[in-house]
């Protein structure tokens, strides 16, 4: 049995003030780590704040992006060295919006990956078509090549411990849901992937999200789906209330 990831992705939204706010109010509220992991995701100037208060409870705190460099001269970055340095748990890498945005390659994202698991953080690699590439037929082959390239490279004890996150792009924020079946397809095919590359026990045990528009009222869903085992929210976990009802459902 796979245990169940909650992720909140704050992405660029609240103050500094409602962060610390957030995290004092769920971090003795979340589930025991025994049933569910519970991360948020926060603004990258809040983070050593919000790992101090969230010490030894069961919330963990992540970081939406890093470079994959130690260190150097890039302006503006923050290195995996860093984020260790501080404590982060997890980062989420690739996720659509810097791969559309801030044009960040499958390459990038492998280089990422290594360089979070080289300082023991724990990567969520997102993947995802556009509703172009879907009514193409296209979303299989977009999504497994973004897997492909994002896991080369790896042992299979690895790549167990990483977590996937099935985030079709037309599906964020807009208030879109990929039905739970059609998720799990998607999430099946990815294991497929990832046993092909890596065996069944690594594909058996490495853990799928889905995101996109996920929220109180269809998590329960599409976690009820055997390939789907969490969930990657953007909007429904900025406030407390709802957060706390995704993590109940895991
Ligand atoms: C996300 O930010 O990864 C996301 C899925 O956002 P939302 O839940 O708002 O669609």
């Amino acid at each position: 049995m796979r245990k169940p990831i909650i992720a909140g992705n704050w992405k660029m939204y609240k103050s500094f003030d409602e962060a610390v706010e957030f995290v004092e109010a769920v971090r003795e509220a979340v589930p025991s780590e025994e049933k569910v992991d519970a991360v948020v995701c926060a603004p990258a100037i809040y983070l050593p704040t919000l790992v101090d208060i969230a010490t030894e409870t069961d919330l963990a705190i992540g970081a939406q992006n890093m470079h994959f460099e130690e260190e150097g001269a890039f302006t503006g970055e923050i290195s995996p060295a860093q984020l260790a340095s501080i404590h982060v748990d997890y980062v989420i890498l690739g996720h659509s919006e810097r791969r559309e945005l801030f044009n960040e390659t499958d390459e990038a994202v492998n280089k990422k990956v290594k360089a979070a698991l080289a300082h023991g953080i724990v990567p969520i690699i997102c993947c995802g078509e556009t509703l172009e590439e879907r009514e193409a037929g296209n979303t299989e082959a977009k999504v497994s090549g973004q897997i492909r390239a994002a896991l080369e490279g790896f042992s299979a004890d690895e790549v167990a411990h990483m977590v996937l996150a099935y985030e079709p792009i037309w599906a964020i924020g807009t208030g879109k849901t990929a039905t739970a079946d059609d998720a799990n397809q998607v999430c099946g095919a990815i294991r497929d992937v990832v046993k092909e590359l890596y065996g069944a026990e690594t594909a058996e045990a490495i853990r799928i999200q889905y995101g996109g528009s996920v929220k109180p009222e269809n998590i329960v869903e599409l976690l009820s789906k055997e390939h789907i085992d969490g969930a990657l929210v953007g909007g429904a976990s900025l406030q407390v209330e709802s957060y706390l009802k995704l993590l109940e459902a895991g």
